[in-house]
C-alpha cells in the first residue's frame, strides 16, 4: 500500500501531501517518522492508495509509528474531509485542532515514575528464604512490600526504608523496579455534595423525550435554574450504563470548578476535561486518557468538540447561544456544524441547552431540524427576579453624571443592611465603539443596515462595518443638541472606586480580565464571594452565568447598552442574552430577586422583552427584522478578504476575484441578496492593508455556488503576495 502523509503540520500554512512506502500497513491515522530529505520527520498518513502518482521506484518507506495506535480515527479523517470542504481551510488546520499542540513533535513527554514491587511468582517463603534472617532491614522492607495491594513509589521506599536494604532486595531479584506512566490530572483535590435528586416532573418529560426519540437533535429551552444540568447528567449517565461516551460543551467562562467538581462527583475518573486552564502535561494527559478509553465522558469548552472519542451517545451543548461556540480566528468553524457531523457519524444524540437560544437554533426548531422541549419554570417555582429599568437620561436631567442612578443607590443601601448581596455587571462588549447622546440617547446608525456607526479615532470617522457607509464623528447631538456625547466605556476598577466613595465599609470583589489572569483566581474569587466575605461582586461577562449564590438578592447592570449598539447584527440578541443570564443570578433561593437595569434607551424593544422574560416574543421580533433586511438565519453572509503589505496588489487580487464571482452572481440573482468590494472597516492591520467583498447569499444559494466561490478565491490565493481568507456569518467584521 501507499499512504498519504502530511508532514509538519506545525509549521507548514499549504497541504503538501507526500506519498510513501507502507510495507508494514502502519494504519491511517498513526502519527509516524518519515525520511525527508536528509532527516527524519513527524508526519501523519491521512489516506492510503495502491497505485502512487510519482514514480513508485522513488519513494521512499515510512520509518516507524510514533504510537501504539492512530491518534486520528477513521471519523476525524473524514470530519476533516468536511471541514476543508464547508470551511474552506487547509488540512493542516484541521488537524491542529485534532492532535494537541503538545503532542506535535513530541514536545511533551508522559511522566513516568518508578515503582517497586516483589517479583511475579514469589510466595512469601521463597522470599524469605532468600534473605539473610539478621539482614533485619531488608526483612521489614519484604514484609512491607508484601502487605502492600499495589506497587509503591521507589521515592517514597527509599525515604521510609534503607536504600541499601532495597539495592539488595533488587540484586537477590526478590523486588523488582518498573517504571510506570503517571497521568497528571487537574483539579485534583475539588469536592462536591453528591446529591442526587428525584426528577421534577418538567425535568422528567423532558428527559423521557431525549431518551425515546433520537431522530432530530433536540433544542431544550429552560429557564434560568429550571434543572437543565440534571438532565444532562441523567442522559450522560444513560450513555456509560450502554457503554457509550459523551461530549458536554460549555462557554469558557463558566467552565467553573464547581462545574468540574460536580460532574467528578457524579463520574469519577470517567470524566476528561479540557480547557485552557490547564497545564499543558494535564491536557496532554487528558487528552490520552481519551484516546486510550480510559476516560468516557469529555467536558470542555468550544475546542472538545474534537476531542479523540468513540462511539459517542450524546453531545450536549450548553448556553448554545454563546458567542464563544464559533471559533473567529484560522481555522474559522462553528461548533454546532462539528457537533452535527459527529452526531450523523456516531448516530449519536443531540442537547442544545439554553434559556435564550440563539435566533438561528429557535428558527431551526420552528422548522422542524430540530425538536424544541420548553420548561418554563423555576426548579421549587421560584419566580424569576423583577427587572426595573431606569432612564439614565433623566438621572442626567435630575444632576446625577455617577455610574450609579439614585433607585440603584437605594436598593444597594437597603440589600447591604439587610446583609445580603449584590451582583453588579459591567458589559465590556462593544467597548469605546459607538458615540451616543446622554441627554437623548441618540446613536448613529447606518440606514442600511440598522447597526451601530463604529468610531475609528485613526481617521476620527464613523463607519459601518456591514457596508461602506461612513459618518462623521458627533460633537453636538443632532436630535437635541447637547453637547453630553458618550464615548465607549468606563472600566470595572473604575466603577469600584466610585462604589467605595459610597460604601466604604463594604467589601467589594471585583472579577473581570485583570483579576483573573492567575489559574485559581477566579475560583477563588467565587469561593470568597459563596462564602460571603464580600456583600458586593462586580464583573464582566464572567459574572453572569452559572453561579448559584443563594443570597443574593440584587443584579445591577450598569450599562446595558454597551452591547445593544454593538455594530453587529447580533447586538439585540446579545443584549437580550446578557439580561437574561445575568437576572438569572437573583433571588434563586427563598429571598425575592431585583434587577436594577440602566439604560439611556429605556423604550427600546429589547428591555421591555427582556423585563418580561417573553423570548418568545422577542424572537418573533428580531426574526422579523432579520428576515426584512436580509441576514441570518435568512441569508449567510460571506466576506473575502484579501491581505497584503501592498495595497495595490491586494486590490487588484480582490478585483480578480470579484470580477470571477460577477458572473457566477449574475447567473443567481434571486440568490445573490447583496455583493459589494470595498476597503476592510481596519485598513491595516500589522502592516498588512486589508479590503475585502461581502456577499449575502440566500441559504439555497449558498449550497448551490459555495464551491465554486471557493474555487475562485484559491484559484486566486497567494499570488502576488496576497493572502486570501473567507469567512462564513462572521462575527467581528473589523
Ligand atoms: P439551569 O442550568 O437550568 O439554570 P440548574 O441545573 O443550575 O439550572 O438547577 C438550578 C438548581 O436547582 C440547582 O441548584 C440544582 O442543584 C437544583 N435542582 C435541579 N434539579 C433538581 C431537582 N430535581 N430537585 C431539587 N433541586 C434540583
Ligand atoms: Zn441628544
Ligand atoms: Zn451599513
Amino acid at each position: 500500500m501507499i499512504a498519504d502523509v502530511i508532514v509538519d503540520i506545525n509549521h507548514s500554512n499549504v497541504d503538501k501531501v507526500f506519498e510513501y512506502l507502507n510495507p508494514d500497513n502502519i494504519p491511517v491515522g498513526s502519527r509516524i517518522y518519515v525520511p525527508f530529505g536528509r532527516q527524519f520527520i513527524e508526519g501523519y498518513i491521512v489516506g492510503q492508495k495502491q497505485t502512487p502518482i510519482y514514480d513508485i521506484s522513488k519513494l521512499k518507506p515510512i520509518s516507524r509509528p510514533l504510537d501504539e495506535i492512530p491518534v486520528i480515527s477513521p471519523e476525524m479523517l473524514e470530519l476533516m474531509q468536511f471541514m476543508t470542504k464547508k470551511y474552506n481551510i487547509k488540512m493542516v488546520d484541521a488537524l491542529r485542532l485534532f492532535i494537541p499542540a503538545q503532542m506535535r513533535g513530541g514536545r511533551i513527554k508522559a511522566l513516568k515514575k518508578n515503582f517497586v514491587r516483589i517479583r511475579d511468582g514469589l510466595t512469601e517463603s521463597t522470599v524469605f528464604d532468600l534473605i539473610n534472617p539478621r539482614a533485619k532491614s531488608q526483612i521489614e522492607l519484604a514484609e512491607y512490600l508484601l502487605s502492600c495491594e499495589q506497587d509503591m513509589e521507589s521515592a517514597y521506599i527509599n525515604t521510609h526504608f534503607s536504600p541499601s536494604a532495597l539495592k539488595s532486595l533488587e540484586q537477590k531479584g526478590i523486588v523488582e523496579i518498573i517504571s510506570k506512566e503517571i497521568k497528571r490530572t487537574p483539579y485534583k483535590g475539588l469536592e462536591a455534595e453528591n446529591e442526587v435528586f428525584s426528577l421534577k416532573p418538567e425535568q422528567l418529560t423532558a428527559y423521557q423525550k431525549i431518551k425515546n426519540s433520537q431522530d432530530r437533535p433536540f433544542l431544550l429551552h429552560g429557564v434560568t435554574g429550571s434543572g437543565k444540568t440534571e438532565i444532562y447528567i441523567r442522559c450522560i449517565n444513560d450513555c456509560i450504563n450502554q457503554e457509550k461516551t459523551a461530549i458536554l460543551l460549555v462557554p469558557e467562562i463558566s467552565l467553573t470548578p464547581q462545574v468540574f467538581a460536580l460532574f467528578k462527583s457524579r463520574f469519577g475518573t470517567d470524566v476528561a476535561i479540557l480547557h485552557s486552564g490547564l497545564s499543558i502535561g494535564e491536557r496532554y494527559d487528558e487528552w490520552r486518557r481519551i484516546i486510550e478509553g480510559e476516560a468516557s465522558i469529555v467536558i470542555g469548552a468550544r475546542s472538545a468538540i474534537f476531542a479523540p472519542l468513540q462511539n459517542i451517545g450524546i453531545i450536549i451543548i450548553d448556553e448554545e447561544h454563546d458567542p464563544s461556540y464559533i471559533s473567529e480566528s484560522n481555522p474559522r468553524y462553528f461548533t454546532h456544524e462539528i457537533a452535527e457531523f459527529r452526531r450523523g457519524y456516531n448516530k449519536a444524540n443531540m442537547i442544545l441547552g439554553s434559556a435564550t437560544p440563539s435566533i438561528e437554533s429557535y428558527y431551526k426548531a420552528k422548522n422542524n431540524e430540530l425538536e424544541l422541549i420548553e420548561m418554563p419554570n423555576r426548579i421549587n417555582q421560584r419566580p424569576l427576579p423583577r427587572i426595573n429599568i431606569i432612564d439614565m437620561t433623566q438621572e442626567i436631567r435630575r444632576g446625577n453624571n455617577s455610574f450609579f442612578s439614585y433607585e440603584l443607590i437605594d436598593q444597594m443601601k437597603k440589600v447591604v443592611s439587610e446583609g445580603d448581596q449584590i451582583i453588579l455587571f459591567l458589559n465590556r462588549r462593544g467597548y469605546a465603539s459607538y458615540q451616543m447622546c446622554r441627554s437623548c440617547g441618540y446613536v448613529v446608525k447606518c440606514p442600511d443596515c440598522d447597526v451601530s456607526m463604529v468610531y475609528h479615532r485613526d481617521e476620527n470617522i464613523l463607519k459601518c462595518h456591514y457596508c461602506s457607509s461612513r459618518s462623521h464623528v458627533l460633537n453636538l447631538c443632532p436630535q437635541c443638541e447637547s453637547e453630553y456625547i458618550k464615548q465607549g466605556a468606563y472600566g470595572t476598577q473604575r466603577v469600584v472606586e466610585e462604589l467605595k466613595k459610597i460604601f466604604p465599609d463594604v467589601t467589594i470583589l471585583r472579577m473581570d480580565n485583570d483579576t483573573t489572569r492567575t489559574k485559581d483566581a477566579h475560583l477563588k474569587i467565587l469561593k470568597d464571594f459563596s462564602e460571603r466575605k464580600a456583600q458586593i461582586l462586580i464583573g464582566t461577562q464572567m459574572v453572569t452565568k452559572g453561579h448559584d449564590f443563594s443570597d443574593v438578592t440584587l443584579v445591577g447592570i450598569l450599562d446595558a447598552d454597551l452591547s445593544l449598539y454593538f455594530s453587529d447584527y447580533h447586538s439585540c440578541e446579545r443584549t437580550f442574552q446578557l439580561i437574561t443570564q445575568v437576572s438569572g443570578r437573583a433571588g434563586r433561593d427563598e429571598k425575592e430577586g431585583l434587577v436594577v437595569l440602566q439604560t439611556y434607551s429605556p423604550k427600546h424593544y429589547v428591555y421591555k422583552l427582556a423585563q418580561n422574560y417573553n423570548y418568545l416574543g422577542f424572537y418573533e421580533k428580531e426574526a422579523n427584522i432579520r428576515k426584512v433586511t436580509n441576514y441570518p438565519p435568512f441569508s449567510v453572509i460571506i466576506r473575502i478578504l484579501a491581505c497584503s503589505e501592498s495595497e495595490e496588489n491586494a486590490i487588484a487580487v480582490l478585483k480578480d476575484i470579484f470580477d470571477e464571482i460577477k458572473p457566477i452572481a449574475e447567473q443567481d440573482k434571486e440568490d445573490f441578496l447583496y455583493m459589494k468590494a470595498m476597503k476592510s472597516p481596519i485598513k491595516r492591520i500589522k502592516k498588512k492593508y486589508r479590503v475585502q467583498i461581502l456577499m449575502r447569499l440566500s441559504t439555497i444559494g449558498v449550497d448551490k455556488n459555495l464551491d465554486d466561490i471557493y474555487n475562485v478565491i484559491n484559484k486566486n490565493n497567494n499570488k502576488k503576495d496576497v493572502l486570501v481568507y473567507s469567512e462564513l456569518n462572521p462575527q467581528d467584521l473589523s
